[in-house]
């Protein structure tokens, strides 16, 4: 597979406000835009940091991924997986495939700004979520 950079990283917190406190006042980056993917129950907020982004995910319902990971980090957010930016995601899932690792995603789905992405077991990882994504 062909991984082209880190397209962003990913970090839960309970509330956009209390992330922007950290990542726009204190580090000074600036908020680009906010989405929300319904289907993982989550708004996500971009910070630009040159190509690549910080990620803040808040969750829009109490049983979201992003709500449990919090209730397991003892109700605190934290980072949450790291995104590689590939060329082509279907060749990038079928080489994984190839070489057994154990997927989250099978097969793509769309995320925020439309990318196509997939997630990796943390088991076949190291513990880390690692996500890849294909912009459109
Ligand atoms: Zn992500």
């Amino acid at each position: 597979m062909k991984i082209l950079q880190i397209d962003h990283l990913g970090i839960a917190v309970n509330t956009l406000e209390e992330g922007k406190k950290f990542w726009g006042d204190v580090m000074g980056l600036k908020l680009e835009g906010t989405e929300t993917v319904q289907e993982q129950k989550v708004t996500t907020a971009f910070f630009p940091v040159g190509e690549s982004e910080v990620e803040l995910l808040v969750s829009t319902e109490p049983d979201g991924p992003i709500a449990k990971f919090i209730e397991r980090n003892g109700g605190k957010g934290g980072f949450q997986h790291v995104a590689f930016r590939v060329e082509n995601i279907e060749e990038a899932l079928a080489e994984l495939k190839e070489k057994g690792v154990k997927l989250i995603d099978e097969t793509p789905r769309i995320g925020a700004a439309g990318c196509k992405i997939a997630f990796l077991h943390p088991k076949a990882t190291g513990g880390v979520l690692v996500e890849i994504s294909e912009r459109p």
